[in-house]
């Protein structure tokens, strides 16, 4: 969502905008972090490992403090949390203060945050959510480069660091001592997890970027010919210039309304921003299955539900 969000604004902004090449850096950078755990994700689907264990993506369990963990193993002796990196270059993992140093090619650095601190945040994390439900297990930890053309120059004093494919012998060669959880218990666990995982909705990118409304233009937008100006016709829009019709062009503008603008919509913003003279089509568009309402007549707000649309 956070890519299709940056990607939908820079379709709206006006070529030269000064926000772009930031928000193009982004989405590279988003691109590179989806890589790097598809790759990680490839090595478990080519892997097997004879003990029992469940592997987990992308998984933002409820606490009382957010967190998100790249890859998560479980097995009946401990857990394994893995955040994965995609940053190219020569890099350095610099301890007072944390910090992770890349060097690119041209000799210029860049400063990011210390993915030993992410890991080790999300271990104390997620030992404290087994606590709660008064699970004890040994939660271990790696940081994983997510392609051999990182070069580490500095590794991190104590964390252990990994390419993908040295993954699955680093989980073989931890120990799994006598005293372990019952098979009824790693599998309850393992649901608890995937229950309490809480969807990651993004900011909008007006809020994240500090971007004015009035910078994007609004309009349906054509999928055929790319183009903004799709015309509301009964139950239909259509492309004034390539004249392709699509009853569901509404249904992505709006969700790029709630990526780029504002988690909630007015009737008024809906027929501002489509294009749509008329209160009582832009009612029926907002009477959709998948957005919620609140308030009564003018002061109505609309919000989109986005677990039920992928
Ligand atoms: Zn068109």
């Amino acid at each position: 969502m956070k890519l299709e969000g940056l990607i939908a604004a820079q379709k709206r902004l006006a070529v030269g905008h000064s926000i772009l090449p930031v928000l193009a850096a982004k989405q590279g950078s988003v691109e590179a972090g989806i890589g790097g755990e598809e790759r990680v994700t490839e090595i478990f689907r080519k892997h097997s490992f004879s003990f029992d264990h469940h592997i987990f993506h992308d998984l933002s369990p409820t606490s009382d403090e957010k967190f998100q963990m790249d890859t998560n193993v479980l097995t009946p002796w401990y857990g394994v949390v893995l955040e994965v990196k995609n940053i190219g270059g020569i890099l350095e993992f610099k301890e007072n203060p944390p910090q992770l140093v890349r060097t690119r090619d041209d000799g210029h650095k860049d400063g990011y945050e210390s993915p030993v601190v992410q890991l080790e945040r999300n271990r104390d994390l997620l030992t404290a959510w087994l606590k709660s439900r008064n699970i004890h297990l040994p939660i271990y930890g790696a940081v994983v480069l997510a392609y051999p053309k990182q070069i580490v120059a500095v590794p991190p004093a104590k964390t252990k660091l990994l390419f993908p494919n040295l993954i699955p012998s680093y989980i073989r060669s931890i120990p799994q001592p006598a005293k372990k959880l019952d098979i009824d218990t790693f599998n309850w666990l393992s649901a608890e997890l995937v229950n309490s995982h809480q969807r990651y909705i993004p900011r909008p990118i007006c809020e994240s970027f500090r971007i004015p409304f009035g910078d994007f233009r609004t309009g349906v937008w054509c999928v055929v010919c790319d183009r903004f100006g799709m015309i509301k016709l009964p139950r239909t829009w259509q492309c004034p210039f390539c004249k392709a019709t699509d009853h569901l062009a509404h249904q992505r503008a709006l969700r790029e309304w709630f990526l780029i603008f504002k988690r909630t919509i007015t009737n008024r913003e809906c027929r501002a921003f489509l294009g749509v003279d008329d209160i009582y089509t832009a009612n029926r568009i907002l009477q959709s299955r998948n957005l919620s309402s609140e308030g009564a007549y003018r002061y109505r707000t609309y919000k989109m539900d986005f677990s039920l649309n992928k």
